[in-house]
């Protein structure tokens, strides 16, 4: 499937049977919306670690240096 690291568009198999539309799909929603486009064998969109989160809690911890 092709699926989007900024939002929730994604395609796979069942909604776009052809890969060939997939991809361009997945190009033309990157080209209007500057969004990052990722790709997986699954069908299911891979769980994205909450990495934000983490980089916002260390911001606010205070240097020890
Ligand atoms: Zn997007």
């Amino acid at each position: 499937m092709k699926y989007c690291l900024d939002c929730d568009w994604h395609l796979n198999a069942v909604s776009e049977p052809s890969q060939h539309d997939r991809s361009q799909a997945a190009i033309e929603h990157h080209v209007e919306t500057g969004h990052a486009i990722d790709s997986s064998e699954s069908i299911v969109r891979p769980t994205i670690p909450d990495i934000t989160g983490e980089i916002f809690v260390r911001d606010l911890v205070p240097s020890s240096d």
